[in-house]
């Protein structure tokens, strides 16, 4: 059976097609600028690249030229759609209604539509690429992994807000959490690395990538994690400012006038290492930058390490006894600087980091020396892949079922 996994983004489709129990990657592809003049269209399978430029007007055309490119490419990646046997969509707010992957049914897109408040920019284009799919691939299981899902086991101590408990109780503002996903393959993949038990690792897990969110798993489920409401709390990011004295906000708006739109760009969309820098929200350039002296692209890369060595210390203290440190995501498999950096100097609390095992290039590997009690270690995350094994789990038992 095959699976194909989709990510929706507003005007973007991201998917890759996976053979399943084998869990081999048979295609991926992109389709960018939906709904615009001239869409881009990219697809690879054995290594043989497609691409194309034409318009594609909504999530339905989109679904439809990504299936003919799967049927039709030489060679095709399938040769009929009923190979697929199973959908799997990454959504990211499941609310505090789903704890873990489902199959999607009228009563799942109920409550998915329900928590679009809570995630406005998101929701809406995951639930288009659903409709789209039920449509498009009608003759299989449609699964929902939720960003969110992960984190349901945080308790309660770490996930209110000290705010009025009215707000929580009517309105579910609470901490949610996201890339649950990837938190839970990496926590996965180091218990198996370290011949643990799944739920006998403790664990701090850090996905850098353009988003960025720490996470402190005990037994093997989170207990909390440094996004909140919106993916917006926490560490540095590529452009999102992560944790802020609220009195910010408050004297950007009442003191500078900036208005709510203009605030959420500007949070979202203008701070991080962009704003801090000055020049890019991309680690490869500011690494670049850095090594050609610009003192504001190095100020921006000392933040972001120092924001994530303060986690990492308060989630030490979340958890007393920790087995690992695992860093995964673009720059947290990357680039060896930021896992020195948020590492150094912390012998003392058991972390020995292997300074060669840290600069050697890529895959799973343990980079701590014997020595240390905790474990450091980089895992490439694949949320498509557990996305897929989720989804194969549930068409599969549905079928037999
Ligand atoms: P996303 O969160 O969109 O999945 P990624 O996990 O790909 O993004 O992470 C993107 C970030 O990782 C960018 O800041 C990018 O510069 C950085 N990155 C990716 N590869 C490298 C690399 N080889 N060296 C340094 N930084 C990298």
């Amino acid at each position: 059976m095959k699976i194909l996994t989709i990510n929706c983004g507003s005007s973007s489709i991201k998917y890759k097609l996976f053979q399943m129990p084998g869990e081999s990657l048979v295609a991926k592809g992109l389709l960018e600028k939906i709904g615009e003049e001239t869409s881009f269209f990219r697809q690879e399978v054995a290594n043989q690249i497609t691409e194309t430029r034409r318009p594609v007007k909504n999530h339905d055309e989109g679904l439809k030229l990504i299936t003919e490119s799967l049927l039709s490419g030489s060679p095709p990646a399938i040769k009929d759609i009923r190979e697929i046997g199973g959908v799997g969509h990454r959504v990211v707010h499941g609310g505090e209604g789903f704890d873990r992957s489902v199959v999607i049914t009228e009563d799942v897109i109920a409550r998915i539509e329900e928590y679009q408040e809570l995630a406005p920019l998101h929701n809406p284009p995951n639930l288009a690429g659903i409709k789209a799919a039920r449509r498009v691939f009608s003759h299989c299981v449609q699964v929902a992994s939720f960003d969110t899902a992960f984190h349901r086991t945080i308790p309660e101590v770490a996930y209110l807000y000290a705010i009025p408990f009215r707000f929580y109780t009517q309105h579910g503002i609470r901490r949610y959490g996201f890339h649950g996903t990837s938190h839970r393959y990496v926590a996965r993949r180091a218990a198996e690395l370290l011949g643990k038990g799944k739920y006998d690792l403790n664990a701090i897990t850090c996905h850098l990538g353009n988003g960025c969110s720490v996470t402190a798993v005990r037994n093997g489920r989170s207990v909390d994690t440094s996004m909140g409401l919106t993916p917006l709390e926490g560490l540095i990011m590529g452009t999102r400012s992560g944790d802020i004295d609220p009195g910010v906000i408050l004297f950007l708006a009442e003191r500078l006038g900036i208005e709510m739109a203009a605030l959420n760009r500007l949070l979202n969309r203008e701070s991080g290492l962009l704003g801090i820098s000055g020049t890019s929200n991309d680690f490869r350039n500011l690494l670049a930058e850095r090594e050609k002296g610009n003192q504001q692209a190095n100020l921006a890369i000392e933040m972001f390490c120092y924001r994530l060595r303060k986690y990492i210390g308060a989630y030490l203290a979340v958890l007393g006894q920790t087995d690992a440190i695992v860093f995964t995501g673009g720059i947290g498999e990357n680039v060896p600087l930021v896992r020195e950096r948020s590492l150094s100097n912390l012998q003392s609390l058991g972390i020995i980091l292997d300074q060669q095992a840290n600069q050697e290039a890529k895959g799973e590997r343990i980079i701590s020396q014997k020595e240390s009690k905790i474990a450091v270690l980089v895992i490439p995350t694949d949320e498509e892949l557990r996305i897929a094994v989720d989804t194969y789990t549930l068409a599969h038992s549905h079928l037999s079922g």
